[in-house]
């Protein structure tokens, strides 16, 4: 088992936390935190693999359904505003500019919270993520950038708790917002912040460091890798050096059946729906894209004041195509065959051509989102078909019906045929 406390005392220098009970071994689970907690037994509320309520968690955390009315919430969730957005002074080793820690250390700077939860890196693996509970703002700027892997952040709320922490920040992926927003009542914070940041494609560290060989001789030199929204993956190494992957280039079709979890491969929620303010970059068109969901999320953006640029985020192009050439895809790597892969010649073509004509903006976080709901579909019911009717909740079944997808008698959402449940 990792020990994170070590972990913690040598990254950040504060909130010496427990070691972990280890984690009993389920089918499908992410690590969350949430069975190595005092209550393992909790992961049946928490879990979004199990049986989740997104219908009832939405409205109990944004005051509100879905609107109907307004188109993007089916794709995006609820969300009082989205925008294009940047730091003024982009911060050192972020992800994009740094919203998402600045943000945090905002709450700590100005008091708002006695402590924030989040992932920095492992000391040892720069691409490993390991919980932490900082205290004091400065400490944030170690949390800056992306790792790839899976580590328990919610097993730090009781450590939090203990020490008598009572307004908390939560920074987290999808996974890890659903199982607390599912227990927020009953761990009685008297104030709590989330902020989330979309997610996908996510898999065990080791599995990165694999794919991180493929694209470099030198795999330790590379500090930075994103999958950017023009169709480029950016990998930066410790030289300075910057380098832009055509995703068309990428050895995709090379990686194991499983190198992405099933996990990853059948989660219904990409643009983290839960939290208050979702800090991604798909429909930023370059910049961050911000979807401010309720009040906490607007109280979130006014702690930035003028350091952070906002504008309108734009849209264009048609998705139909993409998401239909993405579905075949699926449906052969679902199957067992191998992917389709282009003529070599026509790589670079098309690889120029897609950034100009393909979907852009919201167009390609709408295209994301469809692909990761067809991806849902036909992976889980291939391979854990009796799940269907509780994993898959009806708003993705709508996302995946302009593309022939329609649930059987036995996938039809459950909680929607008996009302609450
Ligand atoms: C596995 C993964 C896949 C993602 N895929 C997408 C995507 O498809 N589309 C999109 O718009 N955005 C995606 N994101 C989010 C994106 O990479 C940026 O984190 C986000 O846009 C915020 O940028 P920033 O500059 O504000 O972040 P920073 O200020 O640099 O902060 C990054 C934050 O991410 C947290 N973090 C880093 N790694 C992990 C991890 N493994 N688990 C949990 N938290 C972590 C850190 O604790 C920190 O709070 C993904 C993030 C992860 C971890
Ligand atoms: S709630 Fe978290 S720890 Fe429990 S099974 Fe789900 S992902 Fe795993
Ligand atoms: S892709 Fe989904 S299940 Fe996997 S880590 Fe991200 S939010 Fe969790």
């Amino acid at each position: 088992m990792h020990d994170v406390t070590s972990q913690i005392d040598q990254t950040v220098g504060l909130d010496l936390t427990p070691t972990f009970a280890p984690a009993p071994h389920r089918a499908l689970c992410t690590d969350c935190g949430i069975s190595r907690s005092s209550n393992p037994a909790r992961c049946g509320k928490a879990c979004q693999f199990i049986e989740p309520d997104y219908a009832g968690l939405e409205a109990d955390t944004h005051g509100r359904a879905r609107d109907a009315n307004r188109p993007d919430e089916l794709f995006f969730g609820p969300f009082r505003r989205m925008v294009r957005a940047s730091l003024a002074k982009p911060l050192e080793g972020a992800q994009w500019t740094g919203i998402t820690t600045r943000l945090a250390e905002r709450l700590l700077e100005t008091g708002a919270v006695d402590a924030v939860l989040t992932m920095a890196p492992d000391p040892n693996d720069k691409w490993r993520p390991v919980p932490v509970l900082v205290t004091k703002a400065e400490d944030m700027a170690q949390c800056r950038g992306m790792r790839m892997g899976y580590a328990p952040l919610l097993a730090l709320l009781e450590p939090a708790i203990q020490k008598g922490y009572k307004r908390l920040a939560v920074t987290g992926i999808p996974c890890q917002v659903y199982a607390l927003r599912a227990l927020e009542k009953e761990l009685g914070f008297e104030r709590l912040y989330v902020i989330g940041t979309p997610c996908s494609d996510n898999t065990t560290t080791e599995n990165f460091h694999d794919f991180l060989g493929l694209l470099s001789d030198d795999p330790d030199t590379i500090t930075y890798l994103e999958f950017r929204a023009d169709y480029h993956v950016e990998l930066r190494f410790k030289d300075g050096r910057k380098k832009a992957i055509p995703f068309l280039q990428l050895p995709l079709s090379t990686l194991p059946p499983d190198f992405f979890p099933l996990t990853c491969r059948t989660c219904v929620d990409y643009t983290n729906v839960l939290s208050d303010i979702t800090v991604g970059y798909m429909g930023g068109q370059g910049e961050q894209w911000l979807l401010v969901r309720n009040e906490r999320g607007e109280e979130l953006v006014s702690l930035l004041g003028s350091e952070v640029r906002l504008s309108e985020p734009g849209s264009a192009g048609k998705r139909k195509g993409a998401v239909t050439g993405f579905m075949a895809n699926v449906e052969r790597a679902a199957g067992g065959l191998p992917l389709r892969k282009m003529p070599n010649w026509l790589r670079p073509i098309v690889g120029w051509l897609m950034p100009k004509v393909g979907p852009r903006g919201l167009e390609f976080a709408r295209a994301r989102v469809e692909m990761k709901a067809v991806e849902t579909i036909l992976h889980l019911r291939r391979q854990m078909p009796r799940k269907m009717k509780n994993m898959v909740p009806a708003h993705v079944w709508a996302l995946v019906e302009p593309y022939g997808l329609k649930p059987d008698e036995a996938e039809l959402p459950a909680r929607d045929q008996s009302g609450s449940n």
